[in-house]
């Protein structure tokens, strides 16, 4: 197995001083799978105070030092190393209950969650596998370390950490694992908020339609507004998928970026409470964005998402029916009220959205290509303009002798003219326009 030269100078610092140490974890797994990792972790016998007189001439950061890591700083990156250790539960949802240093590498191996997240490699000694890690990522098996059900009580985390590896590297639960997986899922809620927010939206970001489905239950343990969601028939010609397939393949049409997944995600959680039948039996959802807008904010203020993440992600899905028409004035005063990337973003989850209902339906319509050959041709002139670029300002009004809210009002209708092009962007034609609207009211 491949490990780049000063990662190898680390573990050598440590055999020299006569210590047992290896690379371990997502490192061994990435490396095995021939991706490079975003990260490597040593472990190790040696205690902190030794790790930390090893590697005495270089910058260490001991946050973690309680829990047997210590950090050090390289010119090529940090790597964190752990001393052999085994811990206790997670009673407060975020940090093991207890560590306990352990003499050697398996005893380290069986605290971690799964066999592919359990091995370890070093160049003098090899590999430490004592749970069959290699052969279950061979096999594309996903397979809880030890009894699944005590592991995910223990953390249940580990389930949404099981659903992230399963997607990401294409991973199949074994029985076991699986069945406990669900079983424990009514556990998500006792975690820490913002601990489910995170995995979540790790897991969003590699997330697709397989395993979407085959993880409805346990995301809806996560985030209960999904759970009516799933199989839920919507009673339209336009919908060949239950509300929650449906948002799947809206998840997996979109770019992999937090606010599109997540707005993707949440984007039709208005249906079930905006939900009526017509006395021909079709459904429909009435208002259901805005429904859905407001569910996603209390959502995601519970999930901690911070507020301009959230506040994006809301805009979107409270945009997501309103459709552009394919003319310049409304894609200019849409720039203008939604900002360039919110435009892109609003279109992105509309044609999503579109392109997700198994109907086929609406495959012609050229309307969205036709918005974005205007939205380019914006691109290529200059920046819309704001109210600092408008001809007349909040002095010229007053003088006309407006006062008040009526100086505001008048200024950002003037801007919302020239934005649309209906005025231009002329002192005269500003001040007219002005007077017209005052002396009307
Ligand atoms: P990635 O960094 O790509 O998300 P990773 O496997 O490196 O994946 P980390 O969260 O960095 O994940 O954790 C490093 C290792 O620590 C894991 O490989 C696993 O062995 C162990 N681990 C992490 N979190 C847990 C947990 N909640 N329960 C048990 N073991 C864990
Ligand atoms: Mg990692």
């Amino acid at each position: 197995m491949y490990l780049p030269d000063w990662i190898q100078k680390c573990i050598s610092a440590l055999e020299d001083a006569g210590f047992a140490a290896y690379a371990v974890g997502g490192c061994v797994r990435d490396s095995l799978l021939g991706l490079s990792p975003q990260d490597y972790d040593l472990c190790t016998n040696a205690l902190p105070e030794q790790t930390k007189a090893v590697f005495r001439d270089y910058r260490l950061v001991l946050a973690g030092e309680k829990h047997g890591t210590v950090t050090v700083v390289t010119p090529e990156g940090n790597v964190e190393i752990t001393t052999f250790r085994t811990e206790g539960g997670y009673r407060d949802s975020r940090h093991p209950d207890w560590v306990k240093f352990v003499p050697d590498i398996e005893g380290d191996l069986s605290r971690r969650d799964f066999t592919v997240n359990a091995m370890a490699y070093s160049p003098t000694r090899g590999f430490a596998d004592p749970f069959g890690g290699q052969a279950d990522l061979q096999n594309h098996i996903l397979r809880a370390v030890g009894n699944p059900e005590t592991r995910f009580r223990e953390d249940a985390l580990r389930i949404l950490r099981g659903v992230r590896f399963s997607a990401k590297y294409g991973l199949t639960p074994e029985n076991a694992t699986l069945n406990a997986m669900v079983s424990e899922s009514p556990l998500l809620d006792s975690l820490a908020r913002e601990r489910v927010f995170e995995e979540l939206g790790k897991y969003l970001l590699v997330a697709n339609v397989e395993d979407l489905r085959r993880f409805a239950p346990i995301l809806g343990a996560a985030i209960p507004e999904l759970s009516p969601m799933i199989g839920f028939d919507q009673h339209s010609p336009h919908h060949a998928y239950d509300l929650f397939t449906h948002t799947a393949h809206v998840v997996a049409g979109v770019p992999a970026e937090p606010v599109m997944r997540w707005a993707a995600l949440l984007h039709d959680t208005g249906k079930i409470a905006t939900y009526t039948r017509d006395e021909t039996g079709r459904g429909h959802f009435y208002g259901h964005a805005s429904a859905g807008a407001e569910m996603a904010d209390r959502i995601l203020r519970r999930l901690t998402m911070p507020g301009g993440l959230r506040e994006q992600t809301v805009l979107l899905i409270a945009q997501h029916m309103t459709r552009l028409t394919p003319d310049r004035k409304s894609v200019r005063r849409a720039v203008h009220r939604f900002g360039r990337l919110g435009v892109e973003q609003i279109l992105t989850l509309q044609q999503a959205d579109m392109g997700s209902k198994g109907t086929g339906e609406n495959q012609g319509d050229t309307t969205f290509a036709r918005i974005r050959e205007i939205l380019s041709r914006l691109d290529q002139e200059a920046a819309l303009p704001t109210l600092r670029d408008l001809a007349v300002n909040g002095r010229d009004l007053l003088a006309l002798g407006l006062t008040g809210p009526a100086i505001g009002q008048t200024l950002d209708r003037l801007l919302e003219q020239v934005v649309e092009e209906s005025l231009p962007n002329d002192r005269e034609a500003l001040l007219t326009a002005a007077k017209v609207w005052n002396s009307k009211s």
